[in-house]
């Protein structure tokens, strides 16, 4: 049984294959890459030799198949994703700018992914569940959040701890309703692990710091705030430690987060302890950027410590 749960979008990515590219004209893309935020997680959690499992959705498709294949390969317990006869994978495109912005274009909603709802969880599921993980980006429709707030209570009634990454994505979090439903989790969140704006975007408290700290008085256990190659910040009621970044050459910036957030959660099921996870997490999310590909930079968990004992001892 899994001791880890996710649930949301498995999806193909499609990206441009030069920075500058848009939607609007035609170029090369390169792809399909196994994608989406709750699987890039899982998929680095079973990596990190936890018992994991995602709820999802794919078509009986070749999409589907890939990711069937890729999860299947690094353990993931895939017995609840559902292979739809209805609908298709879901796919993402992504453009990169010069600044180092993304554009995304999803094709969710009406995918295989977007029939998720409450009616995918089984209660049983959740009996040995340790960490429910909630990814911002899974609140693409209203099957979908009624389906995180089932998981929200079924882990809850199980003893499970709340892990959220608000991983705000502006195609999806377009109206207020699903930002009211991002801070509702925000709040009930054991551990938050946020981009460096999504703070402010669901405190509305401009100082990073201090809306930490209302959320350690609150209900967190630690925050932890990622700034891609800045580095990351973890703040605990005991102490704010800043982690420099692992230096390396980015190649694509996509899943860093989500591979980080599978480390963490992969590596604290397992008894490690926070900081030694946040700084195991940073060395993923930087081996993630190295390689073109949102999961295709997943470490495993001896290679990330072989790593830390070279920077740490
Ligand atoms: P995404 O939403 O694309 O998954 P994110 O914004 O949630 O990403 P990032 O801050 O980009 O997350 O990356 C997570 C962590 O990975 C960072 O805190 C850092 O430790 C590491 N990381 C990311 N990019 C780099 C980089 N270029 N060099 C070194 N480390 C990086």
């Amino acid at each position: 049984m899994a001791e880890i749960i996710t649930i949301g979008e498995v999806l193909v990515e499609v990206m441009a294959k030069s920075i500058g590219q848009n939607f609007h004209e035609t170029g090369e893309f390169i792809g399909p890459f196994p994608s989406g935020a709750p699987a890039i997680f899982i998929d680095q959690a079973a990596k990190c030799g936890s018992k994991a499992m995602i709820i999802s959705a794919v078509g009986e498709d070749g999409f589907g198949r890939i990711n069937i294949e890729r999860l299947t390969k690094d353990g993931v317990d895939i017995s609840s994703i559902k292979i739809s006869k209805d609908r298709a994978t879901g796919v993402a495109f992504v453009t990169y700018k010069e600044d180092g912005d993304r554009d995304f274009l999803f094709h969710i909603g009406n995918a295989a992914c977007g029939e998720i709802d409450e009616d995918f969880l089984k209660e049983e599921d959740f009996k040995d569940c340790r960490y429910f993980h909630i990814m911002g980006s899974a609140i693409y429709n209203e099957g979908t959040s009624r389906a995180i707030l089932k998981g929200m209570e079924l882990a809850l009634k199980y003893g499970a701890k709340i892990t959220f990454d608000p991983n705000v994505r502006k195609e999806i979090i377009d109206n207020d309703e699903k930002r009211k439903l991002l801070v509702h989790i925000l709040e009930k969140a054991h551990i938050v692990l946020a981009g460096e704006s999504e703070l402010f975007y669901l405190t509305e408290i401009e100082e990073e710091a201090v809306s930490a700290k209302g959320l350690l008085e609150n209900n967190a256990e630690a925050v932890i705030v990622k700034r891609g190659s800045r580095g990351t910040t973890l703040y605990t009621p005991q102490n704010t430690v800043n982690i420099e970044a692992y230096p390396v050459e980015e190649v694509d910036p996509t899943g860093a987060g989500d591979c980080f957030a599978g480390t963490f959660v992969g590596c604290i099921n397992q008894g490690i302890t926070v900081e030694k996870a946040v700084k195991l997490a940073s060395i993923a999310g930087a081996k993630a950027v190295t390689k073109k590909g949102p999961m295709e930079g997943n470490t495993d968990l001896q290679e990330l410590s072989r790593i830390f004992e070279e920077i740490y001892q």
